[in-house]
């Protein structure tokens, strides 16, 4: 089957990358879990770090087509693509501009590793396009956004960043988990490298621990290499059940935003509630820039309640939505980030940041709208 880019992303979700049984003509592709293979001359070695199993190439393949990029590359973890993408382009004495809204773990990756390869970096103050030229120096390599961005869905105009960045010759880097290449296409916009915690929407079933880069062939040759030497591959078990998720990416993403937009709206009307962070809400201040960038809102709201009203009390509140650590599940989760993802990032920082003890990070399932809502309902009614 032709499974070219010409083809919607449904038809990609399911089919682009796909291997086919020739033996058995079965529906899905065939599982090798070989970790050795011939040696024969002048033929590529297989080998599983080297990215080029057969599940693997699938699976970068079907990514490359939904991001729109020349190649992909499937990693062990969110954070093996994105130190892996890092790591690839930073030598020493280089800096780099990192927005100032990010994943805990990027922010503490990067305050807590950079400085012993005498790697730069500065935060901007804001994510305007100022904010980022500001901060760029002479040794300045790399320029790394995040939107939406974790927890407090920020939204930063790629098409800015991406052309600000390539006056001055600079990388591009995105991490577009939250939005998924259903929700936003980076490279389309100018953008370089479009990372993934795969973690989160693209394995969409909470069992599965995985990342991805997107990107030219010729940047991917110097993260190939680094890649290589790192060794966060995924095994290939998890590689094809990564495929077969991501075959449902499109239909739950879809029904994720439509959920998310009205449990945001219920949310923002509701007395008990103090603020909601929803791009898709006309009061969010990135609402035209992700209107413009996006395809729907994200299935992801953020939110505080009054602060009379303590948020762990409303947590244990709640039946159908469960606290959990990660998000972006079929299942609804909810959880504090000042207790979790953002634990590692100083509280005086965290604060800035604006992730406050009060803040309940909300990512929105696949069940029912109106079962959702019943549920956020009653245990507001508890407080
Ligand atoms: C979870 C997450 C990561 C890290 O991914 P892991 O798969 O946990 O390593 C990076 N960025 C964002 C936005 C995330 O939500």
């Amino acid at each position: 089957m032709s499974t070219s880019n010409t083809k919607k992303t449904n038809t990609l979700c399911v089919h682009a990358g796909e291997i086919e049984d020739i033996q058995f003509q079965g529906a899905v592709s065939p599982l090798f879990p070989s970790t050795s293979y011939a040696f024969l001359d002048g033929v590529e070695k297989r080998y599983p770090r080297n990215f080029n199993t057969p599940n693997q190439v699938a699976l970068n393949k079907k990514i490359a087509a939904l991001e729109q990029a020349e190649t992909a590359l499937v990693f062990g973890s969110g954070m093996a693509a994105i130190s892996t993408a890092l790591f690839a382009f930073l030598h020493q004495g280089d800096h780099i501009v990192l927005q100032q809204t990010l994943y805990g773990g990027t922010f503490h990756l990067v305050t807590d590793q950079f400085k012993k390869f005498g790697i730069e970096y500065s935060f901007t103050d804001g994510l305007e396009q100022s904010d980022f030229i500001d901060k760029i120096k002479p040794n300045t390599k790399v320029v790394y956004i995040e939107t939406p961005s974790n927890p407090l869905l920020t939204i930063t105009d790629i098409e800015m960043v991406a052309k600000l960045a390539k006056k001055r010759g600079l990388i591009t880097m995105i991490d577009n988990t939250f939005a998924t290449p259903i929700g936003q296409q980076p490279i389309a916009l100018g953008i370089d490298i479009v990372i993934h915690s795969a973690t989160k929407y693209m394995g969409g079933h909470s069992d599965i621990l995985a990342g991805a880069i997107a990107t030219s062939n010729k940047l991917m040759e110097t993260i190939h290499n680094t890649g290589r030497n790192f060794g966060g591959n995924l095994s290939d078990y998890t590689v094809w059940l990564l495929e077969r998720s991501m075959k449902t990416l499109g239909l739950r993403v879809k029904a994720q935003n439509r959920n998310a937009k009205k449990l945001a709206k219920f949310l923002d009307k509701h007395p008990k509630v103090e603020r909601v962070y929803y791009p898709g809400l006309k009061s969010h201040p990135g609402h035209d820039i992700a209107k413009k960038q996006m395809h729907g809102f994200g299935g992801m709201i953020s939110f505080e309640l009054k602060d009379t009203y303590n948020p762990e009390v409303f947590m244990k509140h709640l039946e159908i939505v469960k606290p959990s650590l990660s998000l972006a599940g079929v299942e609804s989760t909810i959880l504090s980030p000042a207790l979790t993802s953002h634990f590692l990032v100083p509280k005086e920082e965290r604060e800035k940041q604006g992730v406050t003890e009060g803040l309940l990070r909300f990512s929105v399932g696949i069940e029912d709208k109106n079962d959702l809502m019943a549920d956020l309902e009653q245990a507001l009614e508890k407080l």
